[in-house]
């Protein structure tokens, strides 16, 4: 008999695997929901999120939520959309300053055991190179922007993004397809999924 849900959130809350990477300690941040149709994977909680328990509860959210053509209130309330980062706590910075990468633990232990619980999802959104890397694997291109041209090849179910971060601004200027062919595609899906 497989594990339910509510016991599955119990394990996950009680998470402690990766504790000594984490600087802030373990809060994981995920939202699992048994009838989504629309899975959001991205890389891991940053502070804001860290401190108020809320997923995208920052800028990359706002960025996250016009590329998704939705409010807030559609995006936290939905019960047809879930949320699952790469790594459901936060990891800290590098000494440049830059994210640390989510755990690798993290994915690789719970991702699976809820997915289990989310039969009905028929788009997966990768936002940024670590969900692509998990995700589509070998299929991946040399770089994240040659995956993110190349999403044609692997839809239906799977639509790789840049993460929707302060930087992925420049990625877009570069690349205007995204905005142009990739994001009225997404919108229209998320509109179809979501009734
Ligand atoms: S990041 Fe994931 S594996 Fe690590 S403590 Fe948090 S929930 Fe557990």
């Amino acid at each position: 008999m497989p594990e339910d849900l509510p016991a599955l959130r119990e394990r996950i809350a009680a998470c402690r695997i990766c504790e000594q990477h984490l600087p802030l300690g373990p809060r994981p941040v995920v939202v699992p929901r048994p009838e989504a149709r629309i899975l959001i994977v991205g890389q891991a909680p940053g502070t804001k999120v860290h401190e108020s328990g809320i997923p995208w509860n920052d800028r990359s959210g706002d960025r996250l939520r016009d590329w998704l053509g939705l409010d807030r209130e559609t995006f936290y309330t939905s019960e047809r959309l879930a949320i699952m980062p790469m790594g459901f706590c936060y990891p800290g910075v590098l000494p440049n300053g830059g994210d640390a990468p989510p755990r690798p633990e993290c994915a690789r232990k719970w991702h699976d055991p809820l997915l289990a619980h989310m039969p009905s999802i028929e788009l997966v959104v990768l936002a940024g190179m670590y969900a692509q890397a998990h995700y589509l694997g070998k299929a991946r291109k040399k770089t994240l922007t040659e995956t993110v041209r190349a999403w044609r090849e692997y839809g239906p179910r799977y639509l790789p993004l840049p993460h929707p971060s302060w930087r992925s601004g420049n990625i877009l200027k570069r690349n205007p397809w995204i905005e142009a062919e990739i994001l009225p595609h997404l919108r229209a899906e998320v509109a179809r999924l979501l009734g």
